[in-house]
């Protein structure tokens, strides 16, 4: 999955305002920011293998640490301890919404991909809706959409503000229709720094949308 993980980034900031979008967004890729940097580093492995299924070439045959169950839950916590360190008040909510959004990556992985998520010993999970394309690309869409309609609901804008909302989920919408239909990736190396550099684009991306938003609600409302 790549673009439905931004969903429930969404959905965070509208439940807990006080982090910003932007720390969600990277909040919900950071499994994946960490698989890239242990890949490029030969620690977790993966083969790119054309046709492998309709949604995705990668054979993620070696992510134990970063797309285990116990990794998941530890970059989880650890993720979501190191962001409530930067507020004073309601830690406990920071805490809960930053981990929260970093393990959601986890359920959204188990949906799409093959069993290539580790438990245990020989047990590796995964419902492979990736197989078909059909169900995978409108499910991502949709978890996208749902999650920037609760963030545009819950999250003030100025009046008519949110077509700068719209219009980046628009722009994530072709990124992702691109990823499905596009060439698959050269190589594990170009497939971890194009993530990387997707990511750090999107986190940029979140933040100019989310600071504007944020700056505008202090205005009062004419009376
Ligand atoms: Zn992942």
């Amino acid at each position: 999955m790549f673009i439905g993980h931004y969903g429930p980034a969404f959905g965070a900031k509208a439940a807990v305002r006080r982090v910003p979008l932007w720390v969600y967004f990277l909040a919900v890729q950071f499994m994946d920011v960490v698989w890239s940097v242990l890949v490029l580093l030969g620690i977790e492995k993966v083969r790119i293998h054309p046709g492998l299924m309709q949604g995705s070439a990668l054979d993620l045959y070696y992510m134990p640490y970063t797309h285990g169950l116990f990794g998941a839950l530890g970059l989880s916590i650890l993720y979501g301890a190191a962001v409530a360190l930067f507020f004073r008040e309601g830690k406990g909510a920071v805490f809960l919404a930053c981990a929260l959004a970093v393990f959601s990556h986890w359920i959204c992985d188990l949906l799409v991909h093959r069993p290539d998520l580790w438990i245990y010993d020989d047990v590796k999970v995964g419902l492979g809706l990736w197989r078909w394309v059909w169900i995978s690309l409108p499910l991502e869409l949709i978890l996208l959409a749902a999650g920037a309609w609760l963030y545009a609901r819950f999250v003030p804008a100025r009046r008519g503000g949110n077509a700068w909302l719209w219009g980046f989920v628009l722009l994530m919408a072709a990124l992702e229709v691109y990823g499905a239909f596009g060439p698959p990736p050269a190589s594990p190396t170009a497939e971890a720094q194009t993530a990387l550099l997707a990511y750090g684009v999107l986190v940029v991306l979140a933040a100019l949308v989310d600071v504007s938003r944020a700056r505008v609600a202090r205005i009062p409302a004419p009376a």
